[in-house]
């Protein structure tokens, strides 16, 4: 998995918690607490190569605060 290092994440809306950079299925990047599970909608990349760009927009949704928190039971 490629490393996000240099993309500055704040720290989750929802609970102060820390953010990090997902993958999923090779398609999509988003942002997710690894404390309370909230997220950033997926960002869909077409190839490999905007992949970086994907999960800038991924960090910038999440520093803007744009995130689902997550739902009772969830
Ligand atoms: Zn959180």
């Amino acid at each position: 998995m490629e490393r996000f290092d240099d993309i500055y994440l704040e720290d989750c809306p929802c609970c102060g918690g820390v953010g990090s950079m997902e993958e999923e299925g090779g398609w999509c990047v988003y942002v997710q607490c690894l404390d309370c599970g909230a997220h950033t909608s997926e960002v869909a990349y077409g190839k490999e190569i905007e992949k970086r760009e994907a999960a800038q927009k991924a960090a910038m949704n999440w520093n803007m605060r744009k995130v689902i928190a997550p739902g009772p039971g969830e």
